[in-house]
């Protein structure tokens, strides 16, 4: 199989014309000629994720999160990310971000988290594409049944890889909870949506204090913060399973290495 037969797949899966403007995803290096045999799949593109391709032995990392977001004019060996880039070169890597293209997707990075948390039966888009009621930001859902804030907390905290901390709660955890909205990643834009979706939890990642706090004072849904990379690992193996069955002969395999900015907690 070449990189370019790989492209192929997760461009129909995650097609990056979906992709929000300010984003940058598809290939960041390779050559869509080079043979592609073993694909590690990672949310950050960061130095001990690069290591674990070189000993693994892969041709291939797929990552969520972009290396280059904004301009820069040298990948020069100076930097960590120059470095990463001259590593990958040199041992034949080539690396492939499906970002916010694959957040929209469906399914798409909130739909695996969305499972993980313990949600069952339709998902829909917290905020569907005006074109396309079936793809959009986040997910919204029910649990099998109602059960308490703490307990629901509970049970996304055991489905969530563990990180230095879990989840932080906003609301009386006594609170019944039964439809719930989740977004991977930074979900602070998308408070007023879920609100406006009328569901009793909203779990999201990197929530600030000031909106948090004004949200649920004012009556909205209950908050639930959980650690931004636990929020969107589970998509890698819902993205290693639509490369695996496309048809494409390659081993894969999901980086189990926690990436979390947050290393240690007190
Ligand atoms: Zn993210």
């Amino acid at each position: 199989m070449t990189l370019a037969d790989v492209i192929n797949v997760f461009e129909a899966a995650y097609p990056p014309g979906r992709a929000e403007s300010w984003d940058a995803v598809g290939l960041v290096c390779g050559d869509p000629g080079q043979a592609v045999r073993r694909v590690l799949f990672a949310v950050d593109p960061v130095p001990v994720v690069a290591e674990e391709a070189l000993d693994w032995g892969a041709d291939l990392i797929v990552v969520h999160h972009p290396l280059y977001l904004r301009g820069t004019t040298s990948v020069a060996a100076t930097t960590y990310k120059g470095r990463l880039i001259h590593d990958l070169i040199r041992n034949d890597v080539a690396l492939y971000t499906a970002h916010t293209n694959a957040d929209v997707a469906n399914p798409g990075v909130s739909d695996a988290l969305a499972r993980t948390v313990g949600l069952v039966g339709d998902l829909v888009p917290l905020q569907p594409f005006p074109d396309d009621p079936w793809r959009g930001l986040g997910r919204v859902g029910d649990l099998p049944r109602t059960m308490t804030l703490g307990a629901f907390a509970e049970q996304a905290a055991a489905g969530l890889p563990k990180t230095s901390w879990g989840l932080r709660v906003a609301g009386d955890p006594s609170r019944p909870v039964t439809r719930v909205a989740v977004s991977g990643g930074s979900g602070d834009s998308l408070l007023g949506t879920a609100r406006a979706a009328g569901v009793d939890v909203f779990l999201t990642a990197d929530l600030r204090h000031h909106p948090a706090s004004e949200f649920v004072e004012a009556g909205g849904p209950a908050l639930i913060d959980a650690a931004h990379w636990a929020t969107e690992w589970p998509w890698l193996d819902s993205a290693a399973s639509i490369l695996s069955s496309s048809g494409v002969n390659v081993e894969t395999r999901v980086s189990a290495t926690v990436t979390d900015a947050w290393t240690k907690g007190y």
